[in-house]
């Protein structure tokens, strides 16, 4: 008999992408939990017997904007084991999508075999492969399905533009989107071998005219919205469930 899961944190970056969610489910701020010098905060629900936990990367002291990008993403996925020892450990956002590979603003993806960097290249026997990381998560494809979320390998650097080196090596994938925080989390989350898995929601579309600020602002709100919709999908569908049931 597998067991049930009993622990899910639950890791963002921007407020306003975790906001419909936090709002919808009556997730609710747990006092006084990290370090106060930390700008991450923790919201909490105990959903038909699962303790589920979401870390928000918080905001920036100096700068007063979201934390986002590879740096907070993995002291809030630190602190997110250190606090609540999750049996799963998910990260949901935002992300680019390309449409030549079929997306659309709004469609909502679930990571697929690994979770790669763009942007490490280091170019030295054996650092090449260790910049690209290729961090595993968890095959959640009958969840997916379930759900009506497409796959796609999740590809994470530190920047909102892209190179056309970076292209170059996202362009191996097929299908893939492109975010900021994920392949830190996968990380810390093979480190201690926890089963992890992204669920992104598309805001941009790298290959059309448009530029990608003016489009991720433009469509916030709607790839927040649908994200809040399938992650109370994903919540719903985790309880009484192993993570070899996913
Ligand atoms: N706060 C800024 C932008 C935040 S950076 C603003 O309002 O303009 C973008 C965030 O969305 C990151 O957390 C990243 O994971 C995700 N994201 C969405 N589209 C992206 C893209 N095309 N490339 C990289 N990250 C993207």
């Amino acid at each position: 008999m597998t067991k049930p899961i009993e622990k899910v944190a639950i890791i963002m970056a921007m407020k306003q992408e975790a906001k419909p969610l936090i709002e919808e489910y009556n997730f609710y701020k747990l006092p006084k939990i990290f370090d106060e010098e930390l700008p991450m905060e923790a919201y909490h629900i105990d959903k038909e017997g699962i303790d589920i936990t979401i870390i928000l990367n918080g905001t920036d002291r100096d700068f007063q904007l979201d934390c986002v990008a590879t740096q907070p993403a993995t002291l809030s996925a630190f602190l997110a084991v250190q606090h609540f020892r999750p049996d799963l450990i998910i990260n949901a956002g935002t992300a680019g999508g390309f449409a030549q590979r079929g997306s659309e603003i709004g469609d909502v993806y679930v990571s697929h075999k690994y979770i790669r960097y763009h942007d490490r290249r280091i170019p030295l026997p054996g650092f090449d492969k260790y910049g690209m990381g290729n961090y595993p998560c968890l095959n959640a494809s009958r969840l997916a399905q379930k759900l009506g979320m497409k796959l796609a390998n999740v590809s994470t650097g530190n920047s909102l533009d892209i190179t056309p080196t970076d292209l170059a090596i996202i362009n191996v994938e097929t299908p893939v989107v492109k975010e900021m925080e994920a392949a830190a989390i996968a990380w810390v989350a093979h480190l201690y071998r926890i089963p992890f898995i992204a669920v992104k929601s598309i805001t941009d579309l790298i290959d059309n005219e448009q530029a990608v600020e003016q489009e991720f602002i433009k469509n916030l709100a709607i790839a927040s919205n649908n994200l809040k919709k399938k992650m109370m999908g994903v919540i719903d569908y985790l309880v009484g469930k192993s993570i070899e049931e996913l």
